[in-house]
């Protein structure tokens, strides 16, 4: 008997759930709006009601491996305990893994939001493409996700933290981020950020292409701001020459500090990377010697192992569905296939 998994994408504005099996892929998609105003009882009932509606359909064919949640943080792992989430106002201290337990009646595993993008990533996308047991990814959607899988397993530190380099802090006197820092990563490589930065070149300099595309659509997007900028707008290019340099520099960071074969750049904002990746090389060639001694793109270098690389991601927007999906599946049929020990949250 074919098993089957059960993933939701818990997002601020939509609730994603899927059934999923690992030879047949995705068998069926419910999308719901995330109906925070009506408060989490009405949210993890609307999961609740999905996932059931997922396993009558499902259950009397496939065999049912688990059900797993990809959660915006900050998040307390393995326990599955929001802690003050800007994303999710009012669920402050939620025992989410444990309320969705007890609505459902059997066990499920609450993973980090990115984590489970990169969990996707490393199995099905760049990972699996180039083969390797390790890597870093940056999720760039409305604020900046980090997950890290080291030696075949997601790292989660000793409270599920690890992996939050969208903190990193780029320039000390930027702009106030959520999470309480000045001038995090994700103030300047983010969806929200490049719009932001470019109302600020707007309000501050002659700027004809962005105040055009300002007035045709008031609340352009960054993917509006990508198109403007494939057409040679300086303006626009400058917003992601900025993106693109504090990238680098958080990315230099990570290198310096993890040394892995693979860096993935991923979510919404990772379609610009035509745009923003000469910039983001440039300032990794320079602030990171690591990435000098071992750049896969450069002809020689003075290492004789592994070759550092820095991609766009291969998945697309599903990808935090898909590894909520995966984590239930890993253990029976990833850890045999490649031979690695893969330990989920729920098993610890
Ligand atoms: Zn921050």
């Amino acid at each position: 008997m074919n098993s089957y998994s059960i993933g939701i994408d818990l997002g601020g504005t939509n609730l994603r759930i899927a059934a999923y099996s690992a030879g047949l892929e995705f068998l069926h998609t419910i999308l719901l709006p995330t109906r925070l105003h009506d408060g989490w009882q009405a949210v993890l009932g609307d999961m609740a009601g999905a996932i059931r509606q997922m396993m009558e359909r499902y259950s009397p064919v496939y065999e049912l491996a688990g059900v797993a949640v990809g959660s915006p943080g900050p998040l307390e792992l393995p326990a599955g305990r929001l802690l003050n989430p800007p994303n999710l106002i009012g669920w402050d201290g939620l025992e989410l893994r444990t309320e969705l337990e007890n609505l459902l009646g059997q066990p499920v595993m609450v993973e980090n939001d990115a984590n489970a993008a990169t969990l996707a990533e490393f199995q099905l996308g760049q990972g699996k493409i180039y083969d390797v047991d390790s890597l870093c990814m940056l999720t760039l959607g409305t604020g900046a996700g980090n997950g890290i899988v080291l030696e075949g397993k997601l790292l989660h530190g000793m409270n599920g933290m690890a992996g939050e380099g969208g903190q990193i802090t780029i320039y000390p006197d930027g702009p106030l981020c959520g999470c309480g820092n000045h001038g995090c990563l994700e103030m300047y490589a983010s969806a929200t950020a490049v719009v932001r930065m470019a109302r600020e070149r707007m309000d501050a300099a002659n700027a004809p292409g962005l105040t055009a595309l300002a007035a045709a659509r008031p609340g352009f997007s960054a993917r509006d701001l990508h198109s403007l900028a494939r057409t040679n707008d300086a303006d626009a290019l400058a917003v992601f020459e900025e993106m693109g340099r504090a990238l680098g520099i958080g990315l230099a960071a990570l290198v310096n500090t993890l040394n892995l074969p693979l860096y993935v750049v991923g979510g919404g904002l990772a379609e610009a990377w035509d745009v923003f990746a000469p910039w983001l090389f440039e300032e990794l060639r320079h602030r990171s010697y690591v990435f000098r001694l071992t750049d896969a793109d450069a002809e020689q270098v003075p290492t004789t192992g592994g070759r550092t690389r820095v991609v766009p991601a291969a998945l697309g927007p599903d990808a935090g569905l898909l590894g909520a999906c995966l984590l239930p599946l890993q253990n029976a049929q990833w850890k045999s296939s490649r031979k690695i020990s893969v330990e989920t949250t729920s098993d610890q």
